[in-house]
This record gives structure tokens, C-alpha cells and sequence, in this order.
């Protein structure tokens, strides 16, 4: 049985995923949520100036999904800015291209997708012990599925702000 991607994948993760107008009153106040993929279907193609093509290879979706995607994201985006809305990057269907990891000892190293949906790592590659945590993404707010278990103890997750 062939597996199909249900993940759309994504690069990176915006630091700061909220953003609300000046001077409108909090109760007044309406959100637009805009999912982690559009928000990088938005990088690719307007910040990095891909081709709709290059754009779609890189999420592993079709090129009509990738346009489907961006031009949600752009509507979302034009009814905020013109509308006074507030936005809020997060959930969405996607897959990180890559976590990283390090152990109680200092070992650090990253886990390519491809890897991640199969056998999510249990031990450090370098000293075997079971003590690791996920370094990258640094926190896990932005509706990520999280493949495997839960990493407990030593959360030293960065918050951003630094
Ligand atoms: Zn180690």
C-alpha cells in the first residue's frame, strides 16, 4: 500500500505568530487565523520569489494546491490589513522538513522528515542515552502533530523574545 502524503511540509516556523491592530479595543476586536502552511506558501512565494512550480516541490503538494493554499493565505492577509483583523498564525495540516534533537550530554543533531514519520529517535545517535529532547521547533503552540512521544523533562525550549 502506497502511502500518500497527507502533510504539507514546511520549512519554518514564524517566531511571532500574532499580530493585532493599533487602537482598535480588544472586544471589538476580530481574528483571522491563518494556518502555518499558507503562512509559508506566503514565504516562498512572495518573500523568496519562487516559481509556483518551485513552491509546490518544496511543500510536497500539486501545483493547483499550492496555488489553492497561497491564495487563501493572500485573501486572508488583504481582509486583515484592509479590515482592521487581527491574525494568528497556527494549526494547519503540515509536517516540519526536519526536527532537531539534543541529549542530557550536549549531543545535537536533526532528523529529516522522511525519517521522523517512520521511527520517531528514542536514544542520542552519539552516546545512546534516552534522555533527548526536541530542540527544534522550539515550542510546540503552533498545532503541530507530533509523531511519537511527548518529550518530558528539561523543557529548555527557546520562547523567542531573545
Ligand atoms: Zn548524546
Amino acid at each position: 500500500m502506497s502511502r500518500q502524503p497527507l502533510w504539507r511540509r514546511v520549512d519554518f516556523l514564524p517566531k511571532i505568530t500574532s499580530f493585532k491592530p493599533a487602537g482598535v479595543p480588544l472586544a471589538q476586536l476580530r481574528e483571522i487565523r491563518i494556518s502555518v502552511e499558507e503562512a509559508e506558501a506566503i514565504r516562498l512565494k512572495d518573500l523568496e520569489g519562487l516559481e509556483q512550480e518551485e513552491c509546490a516541490q518544496k511543500m510536497n503538494v500539486s501545483r493547483p494546491t499550492f496555488a489553492r493554499i497561497l491564495l487563501s493565505a493572500r485573501q486572508k492577509m488583504a481582509d486583515a490589513l484592509l479590515n482592521g483583523k487581527a491574525i494568528r498564525i497556527e494549526g494547519g495540516n503540515y509536517e516540519l522538513t526536519k526536527r532537531s534533537f539534543r541529549c542530557g550530554n550536549g549531543h545535537e543533531w536533526d532528523v529529516p522528515f522522511e525519517v521522523m514519520i517512520k521511527k520517531p529517535p528514542e536514544l542520542c545517535p552519539t552516546c545512546n542515552t534516552a534522555n533527548i529532547m526536541t530542540l527544534w521547533p522550539w515550542r510546540s503552540g503552533l498545532g503541530m502533530a507530533v509523531q511519537g512521544r511527548q518529550f518530558r523533562g528539561g523543557r529548555n525550549y527557546r520562547r523567542g523574545g531573545d
